[in-house]
């Protein structure tokens, strides 16, 4: 699942609010002779375990949880922290419970209930995703991997995770959390590579657990620990049943990353700030003057331009005389 800061996934596990107290204290990590290419199982154990104490109480991961709330949720999640996709997912729960409801949803609706989630693109492609649904497939989210990628707006990551969370089957199913914590405890990096690398997706594959049920734990537990324990700026070892279990960058005294150029991009000044203030606006009033768009940065008219000319072009507004309105 997802971090409370980082953007990730789901996960149906149990589980209370965020962990605070110590699961093992970090004992000198045990000698390993040959070198790692995968999780072992006695970490699998010790993730696994962990997970049943400090795994957080999620909507999308209860039992009765419809295969379409989870396909919802890992969408919303992508890139989203999980404080603020909540609010939200209950929202859209609660207008659009099935596929059906939210094909007929005015574009409209959809957009302004998406509100400040960012990336709105995705709201856009998950109406699309249930209209595919419904014409396609008969109102039921369909399974299968090969079949989940078919619909608009699933790529593999998504369609792994419906796949385990909700199908209950075996997946490799590889986020940003799960990558990080891959990256530290069996290749000893600090950070995964730049982009996913064949060699991340051989640990993974090799580290899920053949038994089904087994490899559907590891992958809820692995995606919790990376989101709540082994972040990305400050982990904390200390509470980490890794750090006792093998963690091979742990042992290796967590050393610095060679370099690390993925700095993000400050977010004040940028195109996708303005689209954001654009889009605020186009929910909050229907419709607005495009004079009064670009006046929303007088020192870089031609930033508001850019802003109105790419949303327009992402289907997420209209152009009608001199005003600019939602779909
Ligand atoms: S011991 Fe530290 S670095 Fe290793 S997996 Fe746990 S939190 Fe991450």
């Amino acid at each position: 699942m997802r971090g409370v800061s980082a953007p990730d996934s789901t996960g149906a596990g149990r589980g209370r609010t965020a962990p605070t107290r110590p699961v093992r204290a970090a004992a000198p990590p045990p000698e390993r002779t040959t070198r790692q290419t995968a999780v072992e199982e006695d970490s699998v154990d010790a993730v696994i375990a962990w997970f049943a104490e400090e795994g957080r109480d999620l909507p999308w991961r209860h039992e009765d949880a419809s295969t379409w709330a989870i396909l919802v949720s890992e969408v919303m999640l992508q890139q989203t922290p999980v404080v603020r996709v909540l609010p939200r997912w209950l929202e859209w729960m609660e207008r659009w419970p099935a596929p059906s409801d939210l094909a007929d949803a005015p574009t409209a609706e959809v957009l302004r209930c998406w509100d400040r989630l960012g990336y709105p693109r995705r709201a856009l492609r998950l109406q699309e995703c249930a209209r595919v649904i419904v014409r396609e497939h008969g109102g039921r989210v369909p399974r299968g991997e090969e079949a989940l990628r078919s619909l608009p707006g699933i790529g593999e990551y998504t369609a792994a995770a419906i796949t385990a969370f909700s199908h209950q089957e075996r997946a490799v199913v590889v986020d940003t959390n799960i990558r990080r914590v891959l990256a530290r405890s069996v290749r000893g990096r600090a950070l995964p590579d730049r982009s996913y690398s064949a060699a991340e997706r051989a640990v993974a594959t090799a580290s899920l657990p053949l038994p089904r049920q087994r490899s559907v734990d590891w992958n809820r537990a692995v995606m919790e620990l990376g989101a709540l324990v082994c972040t990305a700026r400050a982990p904390r070892c200390e509470q980490c049943p890794l750090a006792g279990n093998g963690c091979a960058w742990f042992a290796a005294g967590r050393p610095r990353a060679q370099e690390d150029t993925r700095r993000r991009q400050a977010f004040e000044g940028t195109d996708r700030q303005m689209r954001g203030m654009i889009m605020a606006l186009l929910r909050r009033d229907g419709s607005a003057a495009e004079d009064q768009l670009l006046a929303l940065d007088e020192a870089n008219i031609e930033r508001a331009r850019r802003g109105i000319r790419t949303l327009i072009a992402d289907g997420l507004a209209v152009r009608e005389g001199t005003q600019l309105r939602l779909p």
